[in-house]
């Protein structure tokens, strides 16, 4: 009966057809083998984008950790007087963009706390300053939460606020605050911020308005494997309208310093398995991260195998993950990056921002 099953959903994808929800779902049943699941998303990966995997070089820049929301998933976030509280001065900030410059960083990934005292023009004004200086770096800047908070006190449109971070110098947006869109899971994890329908419409405004977007999703809490098919079926939805997604990002959750520190984190087989399910519900996504912050390393490795086609960044400097207990090492070099893939049997391919292909030499790089 199993067995069946699986050969249908085998059928399905060889002809290139569609999975539905039932089928996502009956793919998380414990019976159904993680290595058969995952031999069937190397498929679907290969089609897409051959031997390749993606990597770039980035760093991470989080202008503040103070945040009005302090979800229950958080370990990041603090109140404004809270002794670990921050919040960098521009001079600071500039420098975390000289040094991703000067080591050859394509692009700075930028997300923040909501801070409750600073005004969405701080916020604009902090990416206005890095745009002027360092116009060669792509600003991927703002999470879809952080968007509905400046659009809700500056009283403006979503669009008109996304307009304004174009102007700005924003060349893209992280995908980071989706969690899980699911309302019974939202209002346990992260009551107070954005809603799921509010996420999709900042992502919807963003693609109409030419930018593209990344997609995550938190998983490896609470949630339960129909709430991870539910969240996979709306993005797939939604790109079907506005194709303006170019990763997801399946992010597991670290509960350690968190308000759900009593839970045990994701096993190997959950976090691989959604990796693969991603990648073969997704089917109008062309690229699946193994973001290997989020994953660890040596996961991150396996899951190049299970769907995914591309590793991040050299991410210098991330603070989010760090704050939850990963371990992993503060960066990775770029040799080390193409070191991982290579033993994989992959082949690595540097990108920018955009996917586009990257030339480089040492900290010199042009598009190919
Ligand atoms: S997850 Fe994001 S929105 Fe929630 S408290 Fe942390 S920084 Fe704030």
């Amino acid at each position: 009966m199993l067995e069946d099953r699986l050969s249908k959903i085998r059928r399905k994808l060889e002809a290139g057809e569609r999975l539905s929800a039932a089928d996502g779902e009956f793919l998380y049943h414990p019976d159904v083998s993680l290595h058969e699941v995952g031999e069937l998303a190397d498929l679907v990966r290969r089609r897409k984008n051959g031997n390749r995997v993606f990597y770039n070089l980035n760093a991470h820049l989080n202008p503040t950790n103070v945040c009005l929301y302090r979800c229950a998933l958080c370990a990041y976030s603090r109140d404004p007087d809270d002794p670990q509280a921050f919040v960098m001065n521009i001079d600071d900030i500039l420098g975390a963009g000289r040094e991703a410059v000067e080591a050859g960083c394509t692009e700075l990934h930028i997300v923040s706390g909501v801070h409750p005292e600073k005004s969405p023009d701080w916020y604009f004004d902090v990416l206005g300053q890095l745009h002027t200086a360092f116009p060669r770096l792509h600003l991927k800047a703002c999470t879809a939460i952080e968007i509905a908070w400046f659009a809700q006190v500056t009283k403006r449109t979503i669009r008109s606020t996304i307009e304004d971070l174009i102007r700005a110098g924003v060349g893209s947006l992280p995908g980071g605050g989706a969690e899980i869109f699911a309302p019974e899971i939202r209002t346990q994890i992260c009551p107070r911020k954005a809603d799921g329908r509010t996420w999709l419409g900042v992502h919807r405004a963003a693609h109409q308005l030419g930018l593209r977007t990344n997609a995550t999703m938190l998983f490896g809490h609470i949630e339960h494997a129909e709430h991870r098919i539910d969240h996979l079926v709306e993005l797939r939805l939604q790109q079907d309208v506005t194709g303006g997604f170019q990763a997801f990002v399946p992010l597991v959750f670290h509960p350690e310093n968190t308000r759900m520190a009593h839970l045990e984190p994701a096993s190997a087989d959950l976090t691989l398995r959604t990796v693969a399910i991603s990648r073969l519900m997704l089917d109008n996504f062309e690229h699946v991260k193994a973001y290997w912050v989020s994953l660890g390393v040596g996961l991150a490795q396996t899951a190049l195998s299970y769907g995914a086609d591309d590793l991040d960044g050299t991410v210098r400097r991330e603070r989010i993950h760090r704050a939850a207990g990963s371990e992993v090492p503060e960066t990775l070099s770029e040799a080390e990056m193409r070191y991982l893939i290579t033993e994989t049997g992959h082949e690595p391919q540097e990108r920018d921002s955009l996917y586009r292909p990257v030339k480089r030499q040492g900290a010199h790089w042009t598009l190919a």
